[in-house]
């Protein structure tokens, strides 16, 4: 008799869900207004969550039993998807990803800027068996395969040996789940390719209905020439393109978004398949010495025409010196001045200093002109993605989303709530194809995010770029709790997409 019970009770609990407290397998979020990620305005609706899906959206009342989420005065969203996303290492050192999820983010993709791990799939398995918190995807970059067939000699074109052996490595990655192409021109291994080499990797990614996203080669002076061979690439690859983080960085440039939409506008109208996406920060965070793009960091003449483009040393934020912790917080235009010497010679001492102490000097350089971001952030093939991760060191890493909802939205007007929404949702789920994520719709994957619109707001800074926002209440992947109310619960039903937004299995 005993041992019938202790069966029974065997049985039961093998039929419950695996973590049923927390996770029934079906609940309904009540007097929410919905942000559908299509655009349209927001509406009451209830929605019912079942095994991970959105199971129905309307007039409904939970029923006997069935666990309710009062959502009243909250907004739901699909979760946000972030397309431009650096955390290839940050998913292995935390899996929790707090920075990530406290913004709404349920998805980011990795692989950007034309590096990604290699090869993938041993890193994919890494992932999965970590359980992050987060779905994820990933590209492949076209730097990481040119150096795994060029090697260390890479600063010069690739034969067309090379070519072919690059396709094949591209071909190899797209049968193994990845969503497209990445480049980043700007940068050391990347930058020696010629268009040719592009056009003929990216047409690879096409055959496999991925798609090229790219960090183009140049966003400063040179900005409209390095726009118009993106383009090019997409016409001659017939391939659709993402356009990372679109910024025109230097005094030279600034204030012409108008001129550069139109280009992107008139490609757009003879077929070209472009959408960009744009981090909602006017600054750019890295080492002192990459003002300097010739670097000739001594040469007068150099650092002079390095802190013009920027707008001056006015516009160049000390945040971190070791061998001087008081100039943090201090532009190099207040440091020269203290010091009595020109602004240059300022440029010049911190770079002396800084070699000679063997320790970088950390600088803000603020090159981006609101009137562009807010041009750009207006036109609706443009999408909202970071650019940071976990762990990183720009404030954009932990307050992208909230700060588009809280800034641009709440208090700057620039876009209605419906339209940022969709910038973090559809729009991103379009631009990889995927067909049930980043929407709300019955039978859709339930990746969803409550929010307060009247308080959601970022909170990192230059100084503190961890700082979480607030105003993010609950976020669900795939239908599991994952945050709640400032603090992440430790559930990580994350999964490995792949093309098409297909989940991907732990393959042993
Ligand atoms: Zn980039």
């Amino acid at each position: 008799m005993r041992r019938a019970t202790f069966l029974v009770g065997i049985v039961l609990l093998a039929l419950l869900p695996l973590d049923s407290q927390q996770n029934p397998s079906s609940f309904v979020i009540l007097n929410a207004q919905l942000a559908d990620g299509t655009g349209l305005a927001l509406r009451n609706a209830n929605v019912r969550v079942s095994d991970g899906r959105i199971a129905q959206i309307g007039d409904l009342r939970p029923g006997r039993d069935e666990r309710s989420i009062d959502a009243h005065g909250l907004v739901l969203a699909p979760g946000f998807i972030d397309i431009h996303n650096h955390s290839e290492a940050g998913l292995l050192s935390d899996p929790l990803a707090e920075t990530q999820i406290a913004q709404g983010i349920t998805t980011l993709i990795v692989g950007a800027d034309g590096d990604s791990p290699w090869p993938i799939p041993p890193w994919v398995r890494s992932v999965q068996q970590l359980h992050p918190a987060v779905n994820f995807g990933v590209f492949v970059g076209h730097a990481t395969v040119r150096e795994q067939v060029m090697h260390k000699d890479f600063k010069r074109a690739a034969t067309p040996a090379e070519i072919a052996q690059m396709q094949q490595l591209v071909d190899q990655a797209a049968n193994q789940q990845i969503l497209g192409l990445s480049s980043g021109l700007e940068y050391e291994v990347g930058s020696y390719s010629n268009t040719d080499e592009l056009v003929a990797l990216a047409k690879v990614a096409a055959l496999h209905d991925g798609i090229y996203m790219t960090h183009i080669r140049d966003e400063a002076d040179k900005s409209f020439e390095a726009l118009n061979e993106e383009i090019t690439i997409a016409e001659r690859a017939h391939i659709g393109v993402e356009h990372s983080h679109i910024k025109l960085g230097t005094v030279g440039v600034q204030g012409r978004a108008a001129d550069y939409i139109k280009i992107i506008e008139d490609a757009r109208k003879r077929g070209v398949d472009f959408l960009a996406d744009c981090y909602p920060y006017d600054a750019w965070h890295s080492n002192l010495k990459v003002l300097v793009p010739d670097k000739q960091y001594e040469n007068p003449k150099s650092v002079a025409k390095a802190l013009a483009d920027v707008g001056g040393a006015s516009h160049v934020t000390l945040t971190q010196f070791k061998p001087n912790t008081s100039y943090a917080g201090h532009t190099i235009a207040d440091l020269a001045k203290s010091a009595h010497i020109s602004d240059v010679d300022m440029f010049i001492r911190l770079v002396q200093e800084g070699d000679a102490a063997n320790t970088e000097a950390i600088i803000i350089g603020q090159s981006m002109v609101e009137s562009d971001i807010k041009l750009f952030y207006q036109q609706p093939w443009v999408m909202v993605a970071s650019d940071g991760g976990i762990d990183s060191d720009h404030p954009r890493g932990a307050g992208t989303f909230p700060r588009v909802l809280g800034v641009y939205v709440r208090e700057k007007h620039w876009l209605t709530l419906p339209q940022a929404i969709r910038k973090m949702t559809s729009l991103p789920a379009q631009r990889l194809g995927w067909k049930d994520r980043g929407i709300l719709r019955e039978g859709a994957w339930a990746d969803l995010v409550l929010f307060n619109p009247e308080t959601v707001i970022d909170r990192s800074t230059y100084t503190s770029p961890a700082t979480l926002p607030i105003g993010i209440e609950k976020v669900f992947v795939n239908g599991l709790l994952v945050w709640d109310n400032g603090k992440p619960t430790s559930a990580r039903p994350g999964l490995f997409l792949g093309q098409h937004g297909k989940p991907m299995p732990l393959n042993d």
